[in-house]
């Protein structure tokens, strides 16, 4: 096990103007963790319910993701509901039932102690907070919440946040934890919270706009990869950072050119999340097809200048 993931693993009942599913397995630990499987070994520390079947379980171990972490608990697992409106970038909650995870004191098993890459996926900062202490030798913390926490949680998020080296939110988390709406200045703000001596890195997703990477004077942006057929948005941003994440993991490299790949592995894992219902289209992705989506992007975002046109407009493009 080579990544720790804390997050939920839940129910999720999801309503598109298209289409709707109830109760499909769903969770920012379970979409974190099955994209991050492509690149490395995932461990998650969650907790389910009773309601959590092998075929379930079957879902994560089939990617080879460790479920020591795991607790089974009495009662009912995480659900949660969403329903989309017609431009599927704007979502309301319909419910958020903690139920286990009410209850929950994380234990992070002995094996995974000694992580270096831990991503404390969306749930109660407490608990990520409590996840984190438990552990001895991390070297690159990633950190994703929501809007959820922001209002009821804001000082217990604002404390771990200083123990963390990346924050992954999107745009109107960011306008919401700031009371900012120009997001330049909200991730001022929000790199101030964190500590300086981690160099800290904000990433703020933007749907299917793309996202845009910070850290000191550094910016980076990305769109979103192109689709034409979006299914059901759910579990994007967790599907993001577990890219993300992975791929980190994978190269142990956290300097400012492999960063901007890790978000590029991260929106490349994003954009299959989307194509299908829940974790549909995650559990049957091929490596073939994030190699062709990688040079796909290569392509989409690269430009050059030639030298005639260069000297006409008096830059130096060496
Ligand atoms: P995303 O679309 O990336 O924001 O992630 C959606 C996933 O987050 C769903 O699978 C939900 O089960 C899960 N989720 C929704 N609300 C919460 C919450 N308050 N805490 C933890 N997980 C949540």
């Amino acid at each position: 096990m080579n990544l720790l993931i804390i997050g939920s693993v839940a129910f999720d009942s999801i309503k598109t103007p298209f289409e709707s599913v109830e109760g499909t397995l769903g969770g920012s630990a379970t979409f974190c963790s099955l994209a991050a499987s492509f690149f490395t070994q995932p461990g998650i520390v969650a907790v389910v319910g009773e309601d959590f079947t092998s075929g379930h379980k079957k879902v994560l171990t089939n990617k080879n993701i460790d479920l020591e972490g795991l607790e089974q608990a009495p009662g009912k697992s995480f659900a949660w509901g969403g329903e989309y409106s017609f431009d599927l970038n704007s979502r309301t909650t319909l419910f958020t039932n903690l139920n286990v995870f009410e209850n929950f004191q994380p234990k992070v098993p002995e094996n995974y102690k000694k992580s270096e890459y831990v991503f404390l996926g969306n749930i109660h900062p407490l608990l990520q907070k409590d996840v984190l202490s438990q552990t001895t030798h991390t070297k690159f913390v990633g950190l994703d919440t929501m809007n959820y926490w922001i209002e009821k949680a804001l000082p217990e998020l604002k404390e771990v946040l200083r123990f963390v080296n990346i924050l992954i939110i999107n745009d109107s988390e960011a306008r919401e934890f700031t009371h900012e709406h120009n997001l330049l200045k909200a991730s001022k703000k929000i790199l101030g919270i964190m500590d300086l001596m981690r160099q800290p890195i904000l990433i703020i997703k933007r749907g299917e706009n793309g996202l845009s990477m910070f850290q000191g004077s550094h910016i980076f942006s990305l769109p979103a990869y192109p689709l034409e057929d979006v299914a059901d948005p759910t579990g994007a941003g967790d599907s993001f950072a577990g890219g993300f994440m992975g791929y980190i993991t994978q190269t142990e490299n956290t300097n400012w050119e492999n960063l901007k790949l890790a978000c590029v592995y991260g929106s490349i894992m994003a954009s299959f999340s989307v194509e299908k219902l829940g974790t549909e289209r995650l559990q049957e992705i091929t490596q073939d097809e994030i190699t062709r989506r990688f040079q796909d992007f290569k392509n989409l975002t690269h430009f050059e200048m030639n030298h005639p046109a260069a000297e006409l407009l008096g830059i130096n493009c060496n």
